[in-house]
């Protein structure tokens, strides 16, 4: 299936396995992938003006302004053309609330809120061991999936690094601002009725297929509503 017109959000906590689940639903359904993460981390790298201004907060494992993030947000919605998946949008209640109302300023809505389930111990565990490609953006996992020569990307060959916020003490920081500003949003979807969620700590092909199941459902039931 592909080119399909949904509009999905992506939501569970830091090293919950967001970026390649994005990055699989996203080339099954033919939808734009936004990870404000990776929006973030390349302004850092250009060394932009937005990047100067977020840069800090992200070493330290705190959220980025939510005017920042809604400001950048906007520009690129207003620049998406078809479906998308949001992966790291919203992380709190203003910035899913100004969501909705850019959304149905447009007259548009929110298909479906998909949350990967993660126990923190594992977070812990599986954030300290990621390492990822700054070449072609590949992502490895010294426990999960080890690259075959050490250091190396497979892909490209590229030296692998670890990210400046997945050392031990930003991981917990990062838990903590989960747990009290993201993890909200999970009560705030469940009563709009969009909310489903997936036990992300599964192999990440499993994780993917029941994630695929779920929007499978939801493309025909609106195909259905549309007649
Ligand atoms: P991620 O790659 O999604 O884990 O994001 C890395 C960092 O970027 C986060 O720890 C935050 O500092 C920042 N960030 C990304 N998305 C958001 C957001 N929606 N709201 C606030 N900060 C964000």
């Amino acid at each position: 299936m592909s080119g399909t017109e949904l509009r999905i959000i992506l939501l569970g906590c830091p090293g919950a396995g967001k970026g390649t689940q994005a990055k699989a639903l996203c080339g099954r359904y033919g939808l734009s992938h936004v990870s404000t993460g990776d929006l973030f981390r390349a302004e850092a790298a250009a060394k932009s003006a937005l990047g100067r201004k977020v840069e800090d907060f992200m070493k330290r494992g705190m959220l980025v302004p939510d005017e920042v993030v809604i400001e950048m947000v906007a520009a690129k919605l207003d620049s998406l053309a078809g479906g998308w998946l949001f992966d790291g949008f919203p992380r709190t209640l203003p910035q899913a609330q100004e969501l909705d109302k850019v959304l149905r300023d447009s007259d548009k809505r929110i298909d479906l809120v998909l949350n990967l389930g993660l126990r923190p111990e594992e977070v812990i565990s599986r954030m300290t061991g990621r390492r990822s490609c700054p070449g072609c953006g590949e992502v490895f996992n010294l426990k999960s999936r080890p690259p075959k020569a050490e250091g190396r990307c497979d892909k490209c060959g590229g030296t692998l690094v670890q990210r400046e916020d997945d050392v031990e003490a930003t991981v917990r920081k990062r838990l903590m601002v989960y747990e009290d500003l993201t993890q909200p949003l999970v009560a705030y979807y469940r009563t709009e009725g969009l909310f489903e969620e997936v036990d992300g700590s599964q192999p990440a092909s499993e994780v993917t297929a029941q994630l695929a199941a779920i929007v499978d459902r939801v493309a025909a039931s609106r195909s259905g509503a549309k007649g």
